[in-house]
């Protein structure tokens, strides 16, 4: 079965697909982009991305090139052509073709293009049951990250930093010294039952699988706090995790050269995976 993806209205051989060497998303970043989990077929959270989305788009003054009653069949579409069980959706809008200037182009339709990838539940699995290790570094991103922007150069070198520390996750650090989030997920970390959270600003994304798991949180009752925290509440802290559409609840046992408790998951691990399962919606 080969695979397909969506590119500007076609769906094409994915090894076949790709975009005009004047795509404004290549030579500015000038583009917008969302990822989405499957699970057992199904899209999570749907319109939590979808409106997320939209507000991305809104804060970078780009119309969306296809309604938006649209994307919920393409995405369908692909997760069919291409079988997925579990796996994820990637999304991207850039301002589309035209000649290199820095101004908007006028009379130019955005580009779109989706494409789908499977995931192996296992791999996830094996994850969770050892839990990733964090290498810290600084905080190197513009300043209105809120916005899921394509220009993804400083979360690429600290992610890189992170792999060649042997740590699958790096948790960003901001000029006084607090955790903003991680390269590609929110941060967490327990400590007396209370889990903490950075609270949402211009330096964090608001992530969807934040927004589900606090749902769930809510709903059972389990104390959360948004509020910064540094390098000596990580060392104090119970149990650390980081969360992400394609991670969902990822437990942390080593952040640089500390141990999160004993080195294992601790016992919530498995307590906000299932509050975070209960707490998505899928469509
Ligand atoms: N922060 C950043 C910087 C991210 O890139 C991501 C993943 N897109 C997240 C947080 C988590 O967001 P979500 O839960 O919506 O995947």
């Amino acid at each position: 079965m080969s695979r397909i993806s969506y590119v500007n209205g076609e769906y094409l051989n994915h090894s076949d697909s790709s975009v005009h060497i004047e795509d404004r998303g290549f030579q500015f970043a000038d583009g917008v982009y969302e990822v989405f989990g499957i699970v057992n077929t199904k899209i999570v959270d749907f319109e939590g991305h979808l409106n997320r989305l939209y507000n991305s788009l809104n804060e970078i003054k780009l119309k969306s090139p296809i309604h938006r009653s649209a994307y919920f069949f393409h995405i369908k579409n692909l997760i069919s052509k291409n079988q997925i069980i579990n796996g994820l959706i990637y999304l991207q809008i850039t301002r589309g073709v035209a000649a290199r200037d820095f101004k908007f182009p006028k009379n130019t339709k955005a580009s779109l293009i989706i494409t789908a990838k499977c995931l192996q539940n296992n791999e996830y699995d094996n994850n969770f049951q050892k839990g990733i290790r964090i290498k810290t570094t600084k905080d190197l991103r513009w300043k209105r990250v809120d916005i899921k922007t394509i220009n993804l150069l400083a979360p690429v070198l600290a992610k890189q930093y992170a792999a060649d520390n042997n740590c699958q996750e790096a948790w960003l650090i901001d000029e006084n010294g607090f955790i903003t989030e991680g390269s590609s997920s929110t941060a967490w970390i327990l400590k007396n039952k209370t889990l903490y959270t950075t609270p949402l600003s211009n330096s964090i994304l608001n992530g969807i699988t934040r927004q589900s798991l606090i749902k769930g949180l809510r709903r059972n009752k389990i104390k959360y706090l948004e509020k910064k925290f540094n390098m000596k509440d990580v060392k104090d802290s119970d149990e650390a995790f980081i969360t992400s559409a394609t991670q969902y609840v990822m437990p942390v046992v080593r952040v640089d050269n500390f141990k999160i408790g004993n080195g294992k998951i601790g016992k919530y691990a498995e307590i906000f995976r299932k509050v975070y399962m209960e707490a998505i919606r899928l469509s």
